[in-house]
């Protein structure tokens, strides 16, 4: 009699053990954003749409579900949402027109996947997971990622599917910002999320339409491996958001990622190395989520805000928006 019950308890000690690993951690994108210019409204709508993501992914997290699902069911939700500069409310180019990055990557296999400057694919970031997991590259872009993922069945839209009213009024501005200075401010946002599942497995993803007025073909960090994105089972997941031309030369995810693995720092530690004493000298805006193994997480930014939000086992949604 005495074994059955012991068994179970093992059982149930075990399975309540990993379920309080789970954890998924997301962001909104960073930039100049504070109390001040947002209105109850708007901050409402915001805080919506962090938390549908949050209860999505923990959706899947909850089911023993892996955290590669997880991070890719909570980017699409904010793709799918015109206020985040990822998918359907993507930033516009120069030109007027939008091209997408996204990446992902797994902790456990370090397997990868990315798109680049694409304009006609709903969600970038499931098209990012095909190239991973359905091509022998790591990183596809313009037309030959489009007709990968046309290729894989995804979604596929119009471009003016991504034309929203807030984001051509952005580009207008920077436009007559532009011809009034030459050093017009940059106008970011990007979508990321980093998860853990119950076996321990780690992932990170990374979204965007990029930054308001950027050149035809330019690419910024989120589609790149090792600067936006990055996840190993060893160190920790990283999605960055922020002026990504920095992100790209300061390697930021994998240099946080490195410093974990190699000098044993704490996520915090890191992201604050990373972010504050390298970034933050050099004025290269912007923030990250970090997350290990163990369910520990940063969310380290040096700009005004960023939109952020975590959620565990408890299956509470917690969201953060300014300093
Ligand atoms: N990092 C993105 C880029 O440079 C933009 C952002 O995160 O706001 O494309």
């Amino acid at each position: 009699m005495r074994k059955p019950i012991l068994l179970i308890a093992t059982f149930v000690f075990a399975f309540s053990l990993s379920a309080q690993k789970a954890m998924l951690v997301i962001h909104g994108g960073a930039g100049t954003i504070t109390r001040a210019s947002m209105t109850a409204e708007a901050e409402a709508q915001y805080r919506a749409g962090l938390e549908e993501a949050l209860h999505k992914g923990h959706a899947v997290l909850a089911k023993g579900g892996s955290s590669l699902d997880a991070v890719e069911a909570a980017i699409r939700v904010l793709e799918d949402n015109p206020l985040f500069n990822a998918g359907k409310g993507a930033v516009f180019t120069h030109e007027g027109r939008n091209e997408l990055d996204a990446s992902i990557m797994d902790g456990r296999t370090k397997g990868a996947g990315s798109v680049a400057g694409v304009t006609i694919i709903r969600n970038p970031i499931t098209a990012a997971r095909a190239v991973m997991e359905k091509s022998p590259h790591v990183m596809m872009v313009g037309r030959g990622a489009e007709l990968f993922a046309t290729k894989m069945g995804l979604e596929i839209v119009d471009p003016s599917y991504f034309w929203t009213e807030r984001r051509w009024k952005s580009l207008q501005q920077e436009l007559l910002k532009e011809q009034a200075s030459a050093n017009p401010d940059k106008k970011f946002g990007t979508v990321g999320a980093v998860a853990v599942d119950s076996k321990g497995n780690l992932a990170a993803g990374t979204s965007t339409g990029g930054m308001t007025n950027k050149q035809f073909g330019r690419v910024g960090d989120a589609p790149i491996i090792g600067a936006g994105t990055y996840a190993e089972n060893e160190s920790c997941a990283v999605s960055a958001t922020g002026h990504g031309e920095y992100f790209i030369r300061w390697t930021v995810a994998h240099d946080i990622a490195a410093l974990v693995k190699y000098r044993g720092m704490s996520v915090a530690e890191a992201s604050n190395e990373v972010i504050h004493k390298k970034l933050a000298p050099v004025k290269g805006e912007g923030g990250v989520i970090v997350l290990d193994a163990k369910g520990n997480f940063a969310m380290t930014f040096n700009s005004e805000g960023m939109y952020r939000g975590w959620i565990g086992a408890d299956g509470v949604a917690r969201v953060e928006i300014y300093k």
